[in-house]
């Protein structure tokens, strides 16, 4: 028997080991049933090439509890090892055999998984003893065991092994006794060897029997050798695609579609991605893309892999040239990885241009589902922008849906404004802006839907990306303001005039929750409303973003703003103003007459330095006060006996949802009045 110490770095590799990889113990298995395959699909290698002449026989792979025993046993029939591999390959840790070998197979060796690195000495984080039992595929070998019980000491002898291939047998310690319940390896295998390429065994099948289920005789194989990914998109049907995405998330609704990933140059990448139909953020969360390393599964968190806005696919990827086992942040700066998430982001975007190019009908009928996806990536990733461009769709208030081309030819003619600006109206309420949706419709004006999740930084975007465009809101102001063709026509009111209505108006606003108005006068066209209520588009805006992001309070904390715009061409509001006029002028003109004289005198008593003109000025000021206190009160007076000013307002609010309550009530009661 030989004994020795295992070399290179290995004085302290399992206490490394152990710490490092705690949390992770799990993989100890994926590593060696890894290895097991690797070796099986060396030989296979081997014996295509005609340097192994042997029979295959049996090249399962089998992962064996035995619970008395305490052991837990993976083995194959690859290509084994001599004493002088073991010496190589195990006990010199430093050394990949794999390289070695993929140095010399580079162009079919592709399959060979010699990617983890961690590889065998993983065992010892949950085995106190590894006995390796082997015997090689060379000719004339003889079998040996290798022995180790965690410290750097191993031993090494000759063994009778009638099997070529190796058995790696860890003998699980205490901690990890959960390591010799089938259940618990079935769901490690189920996790990590689902799609590996070697049939791997563990257990029986089972089968029903006297109310309960048993084993039967019968080997069960937990895994698919051939995943769909492997296979060419020509050989294959949407049942396949749909099957494999339910296997994969049982209990989902069908995908919106897939994208079949195939690269081999300049690095090799496949896999599939869904495009799930999203309904909460649960499932966003838990149902994600795996990462397989030639078909074998390492991990569901791909940040840093896909582009972020991807984050939302699901599906499989399965690439060896993703290093595995760096930190997150490694990662994402490792240029080969940029390369994979560039590739995926351009495969993904062309692939939906060309649905959308040949199946338009189903990219509309798709849309609404896929739209926040796709704006998602537009606002995070430039090169995904640029094509999306070409396919991102709008959708208007009467569901018709145009790329942006199409809709920038639909609305130029009409809704250019005198500065040679297109205006893009929009809604994000179909019912609450009906009115206003209804204005700009019957000035023969489209108005888009906007009203997802993410349209309102997606607008933002759009306006930077589409030359001499705006976006605004069918409320946020009167319709011709919004598209302003020539200049604007003046209220043809006095200055008393002004004062009066203003005051008239702003008297009878009731209050209402976490709003202000502001009112002021246009002359519109006299069949337009009365009274028009609007939103700023810009404040609105600000307020929008700010609920959505934290850090702007500021904005999200101001109470939403409205302008109370009054049609002097309007009969009705003519006739308040000429009512207005008769009842009030004789009373209020005196007074302003007064204000405007004692204005005068302060702007004269500025001039002077004299400490006395200051005293005076400012009791004049006082006495302004008090006049315009005063000629309020009996504007207000009278504005209380004209309930057609009252009643215009709250028609106003009602059409923007603000009448409520008693406010609401009152308005009826007094309609019926008025009536
Ligand atoms: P890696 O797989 O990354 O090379 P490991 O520590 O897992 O690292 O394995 C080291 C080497 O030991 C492998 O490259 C291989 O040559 C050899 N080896 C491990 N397991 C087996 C096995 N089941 N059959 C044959 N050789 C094996």
């Amino acid at each position: 028997m030989q004994k020795g110490t295992i070399g290179v770095t290995t004085e302290n590799i399992f206490p490394v080991i152990k710490k490092f990889l705690y949390s992770d113990h799990e993989i100890f298995l994926r590593e060696l049933v890894s290895n097991a395959i690797d070796a099986t699909q060396k030989l296979k290698t081997l014996s295509s090439f005609g340097e192994y002449k042997g029979e295959l026989g049996d090249m399962n792979v089998r992962v064996t509890v035995d619970k008395e025993a305490g052991t837990l046993t993976v083995s194959d029939h690859g290509i084994g090892m001599t004493a002088e591999d073991i010496e190589k390959y195990i006990n010199q840790i430093a050394f990949s055999g794999a390289e070695e070998f993929l140095k010399k197979y580079k162009d079919t060796a592709n399959a060979i998984i010699g990617h983890f690195g961690l590889g065998f000495y993983s065992a010892f984080m949950v085995a106190k003893k590894v006995v390796i039992r082997s015997l090689s595929y060379k000719e004339g070998s003889k079998a040996v065991q290798w022995e180790c019980d965690g410290s750097p000491e191993f031993s090494m002898e000759e063994i009778e092994k009638a099997e070529r291939g190796t058995d790696i047998i860890l003998y699980i310690d205490d901690d990890n006794k959960n390591y010799l319940e089938q259940s618990e390896i079935d769901a490690l295998l189920k996790k990590y060897c689902r799609f590996l390429p070697v049939p791997v065994i563990s257990g029986k099948e089972q089968e029903w029997k006297d109310g309960k289920y048993v084993d039967t005789d019968r080997d069960r194989v937990i895994n698919s050798t051939e995943p769909l990914w492997l296979k060419k998109p020509a050989d294959l049907t949407d049942e396949d695609y749909l099957k494999f995405y339910h296997d994969l998330y049982p209990g989902q609704d069908d995908p919106l579609f897939w994208i079949h990933l195939n690269v081999d140059y300049p690095f090799t990448l496949t896999g599939i991605l869904y495009f799930p139909k999203i309904k909460n953020n649960i499932e966003v969360t838990k149902n994600r893309i795996q990462l397989y390393c030639n078909q074998v599964y390492v991990t569901d968190s791909v940040e840093g892999v896909v582009p972020e806005f991807m984050m939302l696919l699901q599906g499989v990827i399965d690439s060896p040239d993703i290093p595995l086992n760096v930190s997150r942040s490694y990662l994402q700066s490792d240029s080969a990885v940029k390369k994979i998430s560039g590739y995926i982001t351009k495969k993904v975007a062309s692939r939906l241009e060309e649905i959308f190019k040949n199946d338009r009908t189903d990219f509309e009928a798709k849309w609404d589902d896929i739209k926040i996806f796709i704006e998602y990536g537009m606002l995070t990733d430039q090169k995904f922008c640029d094509t999306a461009m070409k396919f991102v769709l709008l959708k208007d208030v009467d569901n018709k849906y145009f790329t942006l081309e199409e809709y920038r030819t639909l609305i130029e003619p009409q809704q250019t404004d005198k500065e040679g600006t297109v205006i893009y109206l929009y809604a994000t309420d179909k019912t609450a802006q009906y009115n206003y949706i209804r204005s700009a419709q019957d000035r023969g004006y489209s108005v888009l839907l906007m009203d997802g999740q993410l349209d309102s930084h997606f607008i933002g975007l759009l306006e930077q990306k589409i030359e001499k465009s705006h976006f605004v809101r069918v409320d946020s102001d009167i319709i011709d303001n919004l598209i302003r063709k020539e200049d604007k026509k003046e209220a043809d009111l006095t200055p008393l005039q002004r004062n009066i209505l203003s005051t008239l108006f702003q008297s009878q606003i009731p209050a209402v929750d976490g709003a202000n108005f502001i009112v002021s006068f246009e002359a519109l066209n006299y069949q337009d409303n009365p009274v028009v209520i609007t939103q700023n588009e810009y404040m609105r805006r600000m307020k929008e973003m700010a609920a959505m992001q934290p850090g702007m309070n500021f904005y999200g904390e101001l109470p939403d703003s409205y302008n109370l715009i009054v049609n002097t061409e309007q009969p009705l509001v003519k006739r308040i103003k000429d009512a207005a006029d008769e009842a009030l002028a004789a009373k209020v003109l005196p007074m302003q007459n007064d204000i405007d004289a004692k204005n005068a005198e302060i702007t004269k008593l500025r001039e002077s330095k004299e400490e006395s003109d200051k005293t005076k000025s400012l009791e004049l000021e006082k006495e302004i006060g008090v006049i315009r206190d005063n000629m309020s009160k009996q504007i207000s007076e009278y504005a209380a006996t004209q309930p057609l000013v009252k009643q215009l307002i709250d028609l106003a609010l009602l059409g923007n949802g603000l009448l409520k309550g008693a406010q609401l009530s009152d308005f009826i009661r007094r309609s019926v009045e008025l009536l």
